[in-house]
C-alpha cells in the first residue's frame, strides 16, 4: 500500500492578514469595495474578508467572478456583510452595475473591452512571486474554449468562442514587466493557449524575434491541449523560451472520455511526447482521479502508462465543479455539496461506488511516491538500490524543510481537522 503520509496536510495564506487589508481599505476611504471571488474553496476567506471590511469601515461590498456568478443567492443568504453579488465577466458585470447605482434601474452599457485592459502590475510587488530565483507573472492571452469538456464551466463565464488579444499588446505588457519589473518567467493561464495554431505560430514567433524577451522563459502551468500540438509548433515553443510542457490527458479510457465529450484522439499523444523529449522539454502529464464511474484500476492503468513513458504524472483529484455539466448531475451528499471549503482536490471529497477517499488518497499517494523514484534528474538517474532510495528520502526531507519554510512566512494557515480552522499566526 502506498504511503498516505505523502499527501496534503494543511493549507497556508500569504502576504497581508484579513486585519491589515481591512485598514489599508479604512486609510484609502473608497465609496465602495469589490472583491473577487473566483474559487469555491477559497470563498470562506472573501466571506472573513468581507466581514472585517464591513466592520471596519461600513462601507458597501459587492463582490463578483466564477464562484460569485453561481452561488449568488447562496452567497447572499451566508454572508449579510455582502451587498451585492455581480454575475459573468467583470467587464461587462461592473460597469452595468455602477450604472444601475446611479440611476435606479438595471442599464445597459457598453462593457470594456478586455483585451484592451492590461492588468495593474505595478501593484504588485514582483519579488513575492518567484520561481526559483527569478521573478515571474501570470497573464492571459486569451479566453474561452470551443470544446465541452463535462467537468468544465469555462465556457459559463467566457463562453465558448475562443478570443485572443493582438500578439502586439501582449508582447507589450511582456516587455512592460521584464524592463520595469525584472519579470523573466511568464507563466500563461488561457483556457486554451494553443487552439488557434495560427495565432500561438505568430505568438511564439514575435517572442524569438524581440530583441528584449529573448532570455525569457514561458510556462502555460494551466496546461496546453495536446492534439493542437505537432513537432513543428513544439520546436517553436522551445525556441521562444518553453522548457516544460504540461500537458492533460485527462484518462487513457476512450469511452470515459466520450462520454465526458473530452475531445482528444490518443493515436498523436505517443508521437508529441517523443518530439517534444527529442527537443528537450521537461514534460508532466495530467491525469484526473476521481471522475464518476472511474475505476481504481483504470486509473493505475493510466498512471502507470504514463510512467512508463518517462514523464511527470500530474494527478489531478476531482473535486465538484460549479458551473459544469458534470456537477449538475453529480450525486453527492448535501453535507459535501453545502461545505464550499471541500470543492478542492486536496479535499478527496468526492466519493463514488468505485472510489472511496482512501482509494483517491492512495492513487495519489502512489503517483508521487513513483514520481519521486523517477523523477528524471540526472544526479539521480546516476544511482541505484540503496542509493537511490537515500536521494528519495533526502528529497522528501527538503520537501518537509520547504513546508516548514512556508509555515513560517504564513500569515494563516488552515486545518481543516480544527473546530476553527483557520489558524491566525504570529509575523
Ligand atoms: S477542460 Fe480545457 S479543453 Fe475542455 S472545455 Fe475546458 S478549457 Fe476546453
Amino acid at each position: 500500500m502506498a504511503n498516505r503520509s505523502l499527501v496534503f496536510r494543511n493549507f497556508y495564506a500569504f502576504g497581508q492578514s484579513v486585519a491589515e487589508i481591512a485598514q489599508a481599505v479604512e486609510a484609502i476611504g473608497p465609496d465602495m469595495v469589490g472583491i473577487a471571488s473566483q474559487f469555491t474553496a477559497y470563498y470562506q476567506s472573501v466571506a472573513r474578508l468581507a466581514a472585517a471590511i464591513k466592520a471596519k469601515t461600513g462601507l458597501p461590498i459587492f463582490i463578483g467572478g466564477h464562484h460569485a456568478s453561481f452561488f449568488d443567492r447562496e452567497i447572499r443568504r451566508r454572508t449579510p456583510q455582502i451587498d451585492y453579488v455581480l454575475k459573468g465577466a467583470a467587464e461587462t458585470a461592473v460597469p452595468a452595475f455602477l450604472a444601475s447605482l446611479k440611476t435606479g434601474h438595471a442599464f445597459k452599457v457598453n462593457p470594456v473591452q478586455w483585451k484592451k485592459v492590461t492588468p495593474a502590475h505595478e501593484l504588485i510587488e514582483p519579488c513575492h512571486y518567484v520561481m526559483g530565483w527569478k521573478k515571474y507573472i501570470s497573464l492571459i492571452a486569451g479566453r474561452g474554449c470551443p470544446y465541452h469538456c463535462d467537468f468544465c464551466s469555462v465556457h459559463r463565464m467566457f463562453g465558448r468562442r475562443i478570443e485572443y488579444r493582438g500578439v502586439k499588446a501582449v508582447l507589450n505588457e511582456m516587455r512592460f514587466n521584464y524592463t520595469h519589473r525584472g519579470v523573466r518567467i511568464f507563466n500563461f493561464e488561457d483556457d486554451n493557449l494553443s487552439f488557434d495554431t495560427r495565432w500561438f505560430a505568430r505568438f511564439l514567433n514575435a517572442v524569438i524575434d524581440d530583441p528584449v524577451l529573448k532570455q525569457v522563459e514561458l510556462t502555460a502551468m494551466n496546461g496546453i491541449c495536446y492534439p493542437t500540438l505537432d513537432e513543428a509548433l513544439l520546436a517553436l515553443m522551445r525556441r521562444a523560451g518553453f522548457k516544460q510542457l504540461n500537458l492533460a490527458l485527462v484518462t487513457r479510457d476512450f469511452a470515459l472520455k466520450r462520454r465526458l465529450r473530452r475531445p482528444a484522439p490518443d493515436r498523436d499523444f505517443e508521437q508529441i511526447l517523443a518530439a517534444a523529449r527529442r527537443l528537450g522539454f521537461f514534460v508532466t502529464v495530467y491525469v484526473i482521479i476521481g471522475l464518476p464511474g472511474q475505476s481504481y484500476a483504470e486509473i493505475k492503468e493510466s498512471i502507470d502508462y504514463l510512467l512508463g513513458l518517462d514523464v511527470l504524472v500530474g494527478p489531478s483529484v476531482f473535486y465538484l465543479p460549479p458551473g459544469s455539466t458534470l456537477y449538475d448531475r453529480i450525486e453527492a451528499p448535501r453535507e459535501v455539496l453545502n461545505n464550499w471549503n471541500l470543492y478542492r482536490s486536496s479535499a478527496f471529497a468526492v466519493e463514488t461506488p468505485q472510489l472511496d477517499r482512501k482509494a483517491l488518497i492512495d492513487l495519489v499517494a502512489y503517483t508521487r511516491k513513483r514520481n519521486l523514484e523517477n523523477r528524471p534528474l540526472p544526479a539521480q538517474r546516476a544511482v541505484e538500490g540503496k542509493d537511490r532510495k537515500h536521494q528519495v528520502l533526502k528529497r522528501l526531507k527538503y520537501e518537509i524543510k520547504i513546508d516548514k519554510n512556508h509555515k513560517n512566512q504564513a500569515v494563516e494557515s488552515y486545518n481543516p481537522q480544527s473546530a476553527d480552522p483557520f489558524l491566525p499566526r504570529n509575523r
